[in-house]
């Protein structure tokens, strides 16, 4: 085994089989993909559109690839005709072109909502109570090419366990309060993303059922990218 396969089923062992794993390649090359695949590994996620394109091209057809980073509007129609699932969805005028370029391609596409948890400023993201208003909105309903899959957030970068606990229940907890609204027939509420290397136990605990795992699995990335 190489050390990435290593790591990788490291974290397999360590998780149930109902959490998926997806694993962040961003700045990754093409050989590392290689390797994880080679021991069945078939979720990869990215966080930019021109690397998630040149990666699918490269690989085989039986991966699903996440897009995981902020995502323009500008950019949707390059990834439409393949991407699996869009985590990072911040606002309805990219849901409107995601469904947009999805009719284009005569595919549904899979969408969760990016859910600001954490202090930070910067994250970008939707509030709970914009959710609710999203998904309960005739606008919404016209979407009949997406499909809002759960949820994803990003706990505050922190070594204070208590504080990423606290965030990724609060989100848990407003993912159970939406399952309890009648959900128009483009939206199931399945999926839970959050947990990433550093706090992916806590945030199994707390409910997650997606995590999105990159350095534990690839090795620190060079971070001028
Ligand atoms: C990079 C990234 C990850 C993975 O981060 P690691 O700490 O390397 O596991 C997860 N989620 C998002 C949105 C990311 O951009």
């Amino acid at each position: 085994m190489t050390d990435i396969q290593h790591n990788l089923q490291e974290v397999l062992d360590e998780i149930s089989s109902e959490v998926c794993l997806v694993a962040v390649s961003k700045t990754k090359p093409v050989s590392d993909l290689q390797e994880a695949y080679a021991i069945g590994q078939r979720v990869f996620g990215e966080n930019k559109v021109q690397e998630l394109t040149d990666k699918y091209e490269a690989l085989p057809k039986d991966i699903q690839w996440h897009m995981i980073g902020h995502l323009q509007t500008n950019k949707v129609k390059y990834i439409a005709p393949f991407v699996a699932l869009i985590h990072s969805v911040d606002s309805f005028k990219l849901l409107t072109e995601i469904n947009k370029q999805a009719e284009k391609n005569n595919r549904t596409i899979n969408c969760l909502l990016q859910v600001h948890i954490a202090e930070e400023e910067t994250k970008y993201g939707f509030d709970f109570q914009e959710v609710e208003e999203l998904i309960k909105s005739d606008e919404l309903i016209q979407l009949k090419h997406i499909r809002i899959k759960g949820l994803m957030g990003m706990a505050t970068f922190s070594d204070e366990n208590q504080k990423i606990k606290r965030e990724f229940e609060s989100l848990n907890t407003d993912f159970k309060q939406l399952q309890q609204n009648t959900l128009p027939e483009n939206v199931s509420l399945e999926v839970l993303s959050m947990g990433m290397s550093g706090d992916y136990k806590l945030a199994i605990e707390a409910g997650s059922n997606m995590i999105r795992v990159g350095s534990n699995i690839f090795g620190a990335r060079n971070y001028n990218k």
